[in-house]
Order: structure tokens, then sequence, then C-alpha cells
């Protein structure tokens, strides 16, 4: 049996009813248990536990430092690809969005590496668009099988794969795997998954266990906020978190509390979370999963990142760029622009001055503010250098961590 089973069968309706009927009482009685249950949880996401969210701050902080202590581990994303073959309604990458597009060779790849590292990056996620053809299982390896050495943690965030596949990814030195199931409404799901393999819902429901049956020791999971109702999604997800608990229990578990960010394509968020609710469910989160790792990425501006760290946040990216390319330029010459997933002739690419939208530069137009020309996933909203995230981080009475693992552990 696998997640999905459990999922039908999850009264995910009656949960968010009451959500949203919970007065004060309930939800101070489940804010003070010491076992959260699914029900309670929803309590905690409730609009009346929104009005104790000092209380939820405080037990979510001491229970986030008795467990992790005063530390938050750095990663940084390095991407490979924004080749795809899917149509995702809410992302830049869409097989249809006329975007430039590339695939760095494994020497790019390196060098990109390179230079996380000499900013102080231990710990790698590479992320692709799927495409059988430009980010193959093969090319995954070479990757992953050249970056060992020097990387302690390397994680993926690629399209969905069978155990099979993923075990000489694993024997190539991948330790992680996330894995967004974007929507847990099986209905938005179908409507944002307009073309490709991503629209198997139940495969990309079981894809964390096909993960841990081939041997990662990390994984991570995440709904994007912005496509339904966000208590809704914030229920499957600790479902979901709780049958990883109890059935892949060998593996580190970490949640990200990822929001829709302006990409290509101009998508706009079907649902919203606000700021303070956002802090509510990192609270709620903690106070369900005290040893589940909570990430919060580039999606979110430096100052809620930086109140968030006290809430229950462990892992941070920093310093992100969400194009290909991004950190030295590498495969800018052979960028290439796809028009609803076939390659166009054009002239060379000039640099375009960057569209400003009010809350940073876009990253999907060609901008003169990255090395490269190819287009990013979405615009990242904190834009601070690694060194200052960590100084932050510092300031903040917390240590940064850039290496949390060594493969020589599991030798
Ligand atoms: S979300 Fe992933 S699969 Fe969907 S278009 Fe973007 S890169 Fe491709």
């Amino acid at each position: 049996m696998s997640f999905v089973a459990e999922f039908n069968s999850l009264p995910l309706a009656a949960l968010v009813r009451k959500s949203l009927a919970t007065d004060a009482a309930g939800a101070r009685e489940a804010a003070g248990k010491s076992k959260i249950s699914l029900a309670d949880f929803a309590a905690l996401i409730s609009p009346a536990a929104s009005e104790m969210l000092e209380t939820l701050g405080r037990r979510a902080h001491a229970m986030t430092q008795q467990r992790f202590g005063k530390v938050i581990r750095l990663f940084a994303p390095l991407y490979l690809s924004n080749e795809c073959i899917n149509n995702c309604t809410y992302c830049g990458f869409s097989r249809d969005n006329p975007i430039l597009r590339v695939t760095l060779s494994l020497d790019e790849v390196k060098r990109e590496a390179e230079a996380l590292r000499a900013q102080g990056f231990r710990n790698l996620l590479l992320v692709a668009g799927e495409h059988p053809k430009y980010v193959a299982t093969g090319y995954l390896r070479e990757c992953l099988a050249a970056l060992h050495p020097d990387w302690p943690s390397l994680s993926l965030e690629v399209g969905p794969l069978e155990t099979e596949d993923y075990r000489p990814l694993v024997a190539a030195g991948a330790d992680g795997l996330v894995v967004y199931q974007e929507s847990y409404d099986r209905k938005v799901y179908a409507e944002m998954h307009t073309a490709g393999p991503k629209r198997n819902f139940d495969w990309r429901l079981e894809t964390p266990e096909r993960a841990y049956a081939a041997g990662f020791r990390r994984l991570g999971i995440s709904p994007l906020y912005g496509l339904a109702d966000w208590r809704s999604e914030a229920l499957s997800a600790a479902a979901h978190a709780d049958y990883l608990l109890r059935h892949c229990w060998k593996a580190a578990l970490s949640i990200s509390t990822v929001r829709i960010r302006p990409c290509a394509g101009e998508f706009e968020p079907l649902t919203h979370i606000s700021d303070r609710e956002l802090a509510q469910l990192v609270c709620a989160l903690r106070l369900m999963f005290p040893d589940v790792g909570i990430v919060l990425s580039t999606r979110e501006n430096p100052k809620l990142r930086d109140g968030l760290i006290r809430l229950g946040v462990t892992m941070m990216s920093a310093g992100a760029r969400t194009e290909p390319g991004g950190y030295t330029g590498a495969g800018r010459e052979k960028t290439h622009l796809t028009v609803r997933g076939k390659v166009v002739e054009t002239g060379p690419l000039a640099p375009a001055k960057p569209r400003i939208n009010g809350q940073g530069a876009s990253e999907w137009a060609p901008s003169t503010r990255h090395p490269t020309n190819a287009t990013g996933q979405f615009d990242v909203a904190d834009e601070r250098s690694p060194s200052e995230v960590a100084e932050r981080i510092r300031k903040l009475g917390y240590e940064p961590v850039w290496k949390d693992w060594d493969a020589a552990l599991t030798a």
C-alpha cells in the first residue's frame, strides 16, 4: 500500500471545515498537547489560532531549539537545465512558454558548482526540468559523479523516476530527493498540468516512496501554496509527512513552505496565504513534527525570512539563481529560444534591460544583472548574497551551517 490509498480516504473537506470552525478554546487545547494529531493540526492552522500566534511562536521556537539547536543549514540550488516537456501553468519553464533555454554540459555544471563552493556552500540541490532527451538519467548520473568528490551533500529536484532508475543516482552520490506535489487537490492539479507526464497525480504522489526504496536518505516534500486552498494543502502535506515518517523512517524528512512567485507565463496565484498565515503554518508544522526539517527558499523576502528563522525554519537557500548558468554565465553562448517546445532560430541574443515588477528584476527576460541569458524558473524575492544571509543569521543569534553531512558517515 502507498500513501495514495491513505490519501484517498483522508476526510480533507471535514478537516478544513473543522479548522474554520475551531474557536479560541479549541485552538488553545490543540496548542497545549504534547502530541499533535491531524485534527489538532487543523485547529492550529485555524483562523482562531492565528490570534494566538505569539504563543504558537514561543512553543515552536523552543521546540526547534531543543531538537535542532541554534543553527540554520544553508544550501544553494544549481539549475542544470530549463528544458521541460511538461506544461505546468504556474512555472516559467513550462514547455509552451517562449523562453531562452539551455542544458549545461558537465564542465559547465562543474564551473557553476565551483562558484558556489567558493561562496562557502557544501550542500547543493541540483534542479532540472523534466526532459528525457536533455535531462536523461545518464546525464544526471554523470553530473552527480563529477560533483560527488567535492560535495558532502547532493540532492536532486528533477522529474520523478522509477525506483530502478533512482538507484544509480544514489550510487553516484545523490543523498536527497525533493519532490513537490504542487497541489494535493486532484481537480486543481489536473487543471494546472495540461500536458506531459506530470499529469499523473498518483505517480507523483508516490515518488518519495520510490526514492526511499532506492536508498535516498533525505526526502523533501511540499505543496506550492497559491494553487488550492492553503489549509487543505497544508493538511494534505501534514498527512503525507506523517505517512512518510511511519513508512520511510530511515530517511530525514523536510517540508518546504513554497509560495508562487512571478515567472514567465505571467501566472497569477489562484489562492492566497498571507505572511502571517505562513508564519502560523511554520509553527503548526513544527508542533506536529518536532524533528522534521522546515525549508525556506529565496521565494520569500528578507524580512519575512529573518522572522521565520525564530519560529522553526531549519534550512534555507541563499543567493539563489533560478536559471542554468546563473552563477557564472556558463552555457550562455548556446542558449536558444523555444516556442511551444520547438527550438526557434534567433540572431545573437543581446542582453536586454531588466524588467522591473516592483519586487525586483525579472529573471525571465535576458538581464544585464545576471551573467547568462537563460530564463529563470521564477523571480527570487531575497536577493542578498550568501555571505549577507549568513551574517544576518549570525546577528539573529544562530549559526549558519554550510556542511551538515559527510559521505564518510555512511561508510
Ligand atoms: S514545474 Fe517542473 S515539470 Fe513543471 S514546467 Fe516547471 S520544471 Fe517543468
